[in-house]
């Protein structure tokens, strides 16, 4: 077996990719707050920190870094520990070291603010839930808020059984409303849109437009085919395709895509402003947790809590009151 990275997949040799050769990709894209805490605990084990400071702690503060950047970052803490001649690195010196990682050179990797991680959390729950609401919808296997690739967000979204053949005007339907949804929790939420739900237009226009011109779903158009390129729709190309009608039926074609997507868009909203709780509650663990699971998004749905979570704060908690104890225990000692 051989095995390559890259960093730019987009210029690679076509004749690299063909099967039987370099034919299986794994994108290996930012670690979310768990990753963070195993990547620390690596970049910690020769230095000094204040055993109060938990990896938790730190993660949490880190959104959207690489492991390079962790490992900047506890480098950046322990010279600034140095400097002022500590004898550990304390809370004070991370939360600098973040701002210098954040800053300073490592610009160029896109770490993200507050409110846009917000927006990123809106918008992959409002996926979610049109995934769980419409049965045809896709449903969501994994959401993170860590940026992939380009997407702010990322969203794995499966039909929820197999059907590889066929697919039903109202499949297609519901495939474009769940597109949606992204873009429309962002509007019921912040009154804005911002440019995340790109590849989410792409995607549902090109849907939207087979419907019309290859699989013949428009009652006015009719059962006839107008282009045919059909394996390449759905992943957002559209290579030059050969025309075969007029002008006059291109403006109908257009003003028919217009129709589903606006369809779609009025029901898309529909649900997500019904279930809006949910949505904010999908939101809120995305925000703290950054990765949920097919199981994690269930047990939300179920109970509005997600254990493993609660967990880790009760744990977190219990720590804190520990070393409290220890501290005390400590002054009791002396005192004795
Ligand atoms: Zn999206």
């Amino acid at each position: 077996i051989v095995m390559a990275a890259t960093n730019r997949v987009d210029i690679l040799d076509p004749a690299l990719m063909r099967p039987g050769r370099f034919d299986r990709q794994i994108f290996v894209g930012r670690p979310d707050i768990k990753g963070r805490v195993e990547i620390l605990k690596v970049h910690s084990r020769n230095k000094k920190i204040n055993p109060e400071i938990t990896f938790q702690e730190i993660a949490r503060r880190t959104p959207g870094f690489t492991g390079a950047d962790l490992e900047n970052l506890m480098n950046e803490a322990a010279l600034l520990a140095a400097r002022e001649n500590k004898s550990q690195i304390e809370l004070t010196h991370i939360d600098e070291a973040v701002d210098r990682v954040m800053m300073g050179p490592a610009k160029k990797s896109r770490v993200f603010s507050k409110k846009e991680k917000e927006i990123i959390a809106y918008h992959e729950a409002g996926h979610a839930v049109i995934g769980l609401k419409l049965e045809n919808a896709n449903i969501v296997h994994k959401v993170t808020i860590i940026p992939r690739g380009q997407a702010g967000g990322y969203n794995l979204m499966l039909p929820k059984e197999e059907q590889a053949f066929l697919q039903t005007r109202q499949n297609l339907l519901e495939m474009i409303i769940g597109l949606l949804g992204g873009r429309v929790a962002e509007e019921v939420i912040f009154q804005e849109i911002s440019t995340g739900g790109h590849n989410d237009l792409q995607r549902s226009t090109a849907i939207a437009r087979a419907m019309i011109t290859e699989y013949g779903m428009s009652e006015r158009l009719g059962p006839i085919t107008y282009e045919k390129d059909s394996d390449t729709v759905f992943l957002g190309r559209d290579y030059g395709k050969s025309k075969n009608f007029s002008e006059q039926i291109a403006t109908e074609i257009d003003k028919e895509v217009r129709g589903i997507i606006h369809e779609c868009y009025e029901k898309a909203k529909e649900l997500i402003e019904k279930n809006i709780g949910l949505l904010k509650r999908i939101a809120h663990y995305l925000l703290e947790v950054e990765t949920l699971t097919k199981e994690d998004i269930d047990e939300i749905v179920e109970t509005n809590k997600l254990s493993r979570w609660d967990n880790v704060l009760a744990e977190e908690l219990h720590e804190e009151k520990n070393s409290e104890d220890s501290v005390k225990e400590e002054q009791n000692k002396q005192e004795d």
